[in-house]
């Protein structure tokens, strides 16, 4: 594996990944890690080879986006934990679209788990580890500037573009797309790009083949949840893709 941090200055380390600049000042690698965090990092730990699976799910998940008419900031992978990126300003916001409710969603309101959500919810989150990532409005979200309405209405109709494409790909892996978070930022050109990550960090997944509430989950919510067997979830999630792919 290279290792970056001898050659190319380290930007920032996250939760997850490390970012590196490189010689272009528009481009960057992200290095995805094995540390795992949930419930705003109260709880911390490692998943075996999550740095590789995610950063393989991420790039696949972005190719099929990219073929599609879906702007990425996926330039190419690098090696099993890099990928090269263009380097964006990304808007401060989470935006998660729902199909499924589970999570926060049951836990805020009355909406039990399992609940078909039609149409999906589309909702936005401050990205704000020191305010716990609250939930906004659109008004709190214009009173605080970060984008305008319009852009506002860019980052929905692109987080539903996603969800239709990934929807159909997944249940075509017999998995059931249930929740994912993105993340957006614009480029050097002003471009509105899906930047960040798609893996079984940032997406709930369930097995369509598994009826049982436990066994079906291949997503981080195994780590959250101690339901054990944390990184063969993330293990078959890739499987299932790459054996898709490959059809
Ligand atoms: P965090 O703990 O802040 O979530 P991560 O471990 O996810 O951090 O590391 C990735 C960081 O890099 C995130 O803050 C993410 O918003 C940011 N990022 C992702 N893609 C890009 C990009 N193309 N350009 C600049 N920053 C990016
Ligand atoms: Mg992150």
């Amino acid at each position: 594996m290279t290792d970056l941090s001898q050659t190319n200055q380290k930007l920032y380390e996250g939760k997850a990944k490390i970012i590196y600049a490189t010689a272009d000042p528009e481009v960057l690698i992200t290095y995805f890690k094995d540390d795992a965090t949930a419930f705003n990092a109260q709880k911390k730990g490692q998943i075996a080879e999550k740095g590789m699976v995610n950063c393989k799910v991420t790039t696949h998940l972005y190719r099929l986006l990219e073929k599609q008419g879906v702007a990425t900031h996926l330039i190419e992978q690098t090696s099993d934990r890099e990928i090269k990126v263009k380097r964006v300003d990304i808007v401060p916001l989470e935006v998660v679209v729902r199909n499924i409710a589970a999570g926060s969603l049951c836990k805020q309101t009355s909406i039990d788990l399992g609940t078909p959500l039609s149409p999906p919810l589309v909702e936005f989150y401050y990205k704000n580890d020191d305010l716990g990532d609250p939930l906004l409005t659109r008004d709190r979200i214009a009173a605080m500037q970060i984008t305008t309405a319009d852009q506002l209405d860019q980052l929905v109709s692109k987080a539903q573009t996603v969800n239709t494409l990934l929807t159909n790909f997944f249940s075509d892996c017999d998995i059931i797309l249930i929740d994912f978070k993105l993340e957006f930022g614009t480029d050097a050109n002003g471009t509105l790009l899906l930047a960040d990550e798609i893996s079984p960090d940032t997406c709930r997944l369930w097995d369509k083949t598994e009826s049982d509430p436990q066994k079906r989950v291949m997503d981080k919510d195994r780590f959250r949840q101690d339901l054990g067997n944390v990184a063969e979830g993330y293990q078959a999630v890739l499987q299932r893709i790459m054996t898709q792919v490959e059809e």
